[in-house]
């Protein structure tokens, strides 16, 4: 999820790992560190800023790998920094993403290996220790053990006695820079644009040795070659991986995403969800009542939970705005679980409310991106959205992970109070897998976006309506519009615009219309005709072909089910991004917002 680089050559490594470290600092990260090979392996390692971490000048040294970490397993502490080694100090890897069946490796390897952090990542060394005591090549090693690995991961391995580094790819972007006496290794091109623009993009399964002067690439029992290209970006649009803005690259980020919030957690067979949350059968069967704080996006998250916690795990839930949050419990507040949904874990408005709830004895549960943050550390209970580090100030990607992971939190409830059958639990957890490709869907579609963007940027206002499902997202679509574009935008759901909007609607004020599955659609459909006999112009996001076109343009979502409306708030994203690109704002900046709301 966070930052990966390498390097082999004859210049000062230790410098160039340097450098590259800091050039991935822009993604956001809670550790760093590096490892250097002159024939010995020298690991330093820690959390905090880069700036802190101590790299000594190894003249000799030839090859090194360095990481930023953004924990998903295990606090962001000096020891589960990476990169991580094997029990002889000789092998050391550096990994981004997650290693779902880490749990069975750590017990299988427990009595012959000691195990010094808590990471999912570090099981990778001591896999490659035990592949490398028959004298295999790193390469061999490198491959048996990926083979042996579930779950999404860029890896880096570098080890005493063997030429280079190996670098695996599955799932999580790795791309090789090349000049003419020396390679690098990125989890993207910044790490060493300053080198070289030569790369090489790896592929999902692709195995490389990278030498100095040369690059083997394996993908199963072939021999591949890569096209080597030359990549025109500088720094700046290196960062943003050839997008004009952060936004656009972390909506782009989505399938990822999602995948990430899913993996290891989800036995659909089974119709089960592991958490690793120590809600007990008897508390989830002893809960009175879910109250949800959040702000923001978040908040729109909360809601959309709200309508999955209440049909399927059958609990009563209310959703707060935190800076408005009073606890109101009843006469046994532990029997009242407050879920604090926050992206930055450090929000100043969910903290204080979080405390509130604690104070008066409520249980807690959080719901964040960001391992070790404030809110994670107070509460009872978390469960990590992992979206990886989101720059823009707009959040994108992490409502996506937010709705998701909520959602598995609700199969989790619903199947330990019985609410849902497994039968039923399989079919939500089916659609949750869904979601990815149809959002890829969308994002494929996004010319079509772009164009209906530019053909509505000029209106007065902008509305969006939607009902149920709909009605959160469409609050969210409404919010992504105004923070990055300035237009007036409002959502509702679409019964609403009778009792008052309706008197704001002319030609000029472009509805936006969310008709999907779980959105109660027939009924918003009276609404756009409603809004269309006033002369504006109506976007329907609809998952149903329509027979006779009601809409001036129809965005459609694939039909996957109960996700829909997750999915749908992707085309609401891209509009937001092109009307505001369309007016030139400052879209991963805009004006008086910031990303981590730390005051009141
Ligand atoms: N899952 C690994 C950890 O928590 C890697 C995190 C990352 O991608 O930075 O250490």
């Amino acid at each position: 999820m966070c930052g990966i680089t390498g390097y082999i050559g004859d210049g000062d490594c230790s410098t160039i790992i340097a450098r590259s470290l800091k050039n991935l600092e822009y993604r956001g990260y809670d550790s760093a560190g590096v490892a250097l090979l002159d024939g010995t392996l020298e690991v330093h390692k820690q959390s905090g800023q880069i700036d802190d971490l101590t790299i000594p000048s190894m003249p000799n040294a030839t090859c090194g790998i360095g990481h930023t970490r953004w924990s998903t397993h295990g606090a962001p502490t000096d020891a589960n920094a990476h990169p991580h080694t094997d029990c002889s100090g000789d092998v050391a890897v550096v990994h981004n993403g997650i290693i779902d069946n880490y749990e069975a490796f750590k017990r299988e390897l427990g009595d012959d290996h000691e195990f010094t952090s808590e990471t999912d990542t570090e099981v990778i060394a001591h896999l490659i220790e035990d592949a490398l005591a028959d004298d295999a090549d790193l390469r061999d090693a490198v491959e048996d053990v990926v083979a042996m690995l579930e779950g999404s991961f860029a890896i880096a391995v570098t080890a005493v006695g063997h030429e280079g580094i190996v670098a695996a790819r599955q799932d999580s972007p790795l791309v090789i820079g090349h000049t003419d006496d020396a390679t690098f290794l990125g989890s993207d091109v910044t790490a060493f644009v300053e080198y070289t623009r030569r790369v090489t993009f790896l592929e999902d399964g692709d195995i490389a040795r990278l030498t100095e002067s040369d690059v083997t690439i394996t993908n199963g029992d072939t021999l591949v070659e890569r096209e080597r290209q030359t990549v025109d970006w500088d720094a700046d649009a290196a960062e943003k991986g050839g997008y004009e803005h952060y936004m656009r690259k972390e909506i782009h980020e989505q399938p990822h995403a999602v995948r990430q919030a899913l993996s290891g957690r989800v036995d659909e067979l089974a119709g089960a969800v592991d958490l690793d949350l120590s809600l007990s059968r008897e508390y989830c069967n002893s809960l009175d009542e879910i109250q949800i704080i959040a702000c923001g996006t978040s908040y729109y998250a909360g809601l959309y939970a709200a309508e999955l916690l209440e049909r399927h795990a059958d609990v009563r839930v209310s959703v707060h705005v935190a800076s408005e949050y009073e606890f109101r419990g009843n006469r046994d507040p532990w029997r009242t679980l407050v879920v604090a949904v926050t992206q930055s874990g450090e929000t100043a408005d969910t903290l204080r409310a979080l405390r509130k709830a604690a104070g008066a004895g409520a249980r807690t549960l959080a719901v964040t991106n960001t391992v070790g943050s404030t809110v994670a550390r107070e509460v009872d209970d978390t469960v990590y959205i992992r979206s990886g580090p989101e720059i823009g100030v707009a959040a994108t990607k992490t409502f996506a992970s937010q709705v998701t992971t909520l959602a598995l939190v609700t199969v989790y409830l619903g199947r330990q109070r019985n609410a849902i059958s497994s039968n039923e639990a399989s079919t939500i957890l089916r659609g949750l897998s869904a979601v990815p490709g149809a959002i890829q869907q969308v994002l494929d579609a996004e010319p079509a976006v772009r164009e209906t963007a530019e053909e509505y940027a000029d209106g007065d206002a902008f509305f969006f309506i939607g009902r149920r499902f709909g009605h959160p997202v469409a609050l969210e679509g409404a919010l992504k519009l105004k923070e990055i574009s300035y237009d007036h935008a409002e959502g509702f759901p679409g019964g609403e615009l009778k009792h008052g909007p309706l008197a704001l609607v002319t030609e000029q004020t472009p509805v936006v219309a969310v008709l999907t599955e779980g959105t109660n659609a027939d009924e918003t459909l009276h609404n756009v005709k409603e809004v269309e006999s006033r002369g504006a112009p109506v976007i329907g996001v609809t998952s149903e072909t329509d027979p006779n076109p009601v809409f001036d343009t129809a965005l459609e979502v694939p039909a996957i089910g109960l996700m829909e409306p997750v999915v749908a708030n992707v085309y609401l994203q891209l509009f937001a991004y092109h009307v505001a690109n369309q007016k030139g704002r400052s879209i991963d900046k805009p004006r008086n917002l910031a990303k981590s709301v730390t005051v009141e």
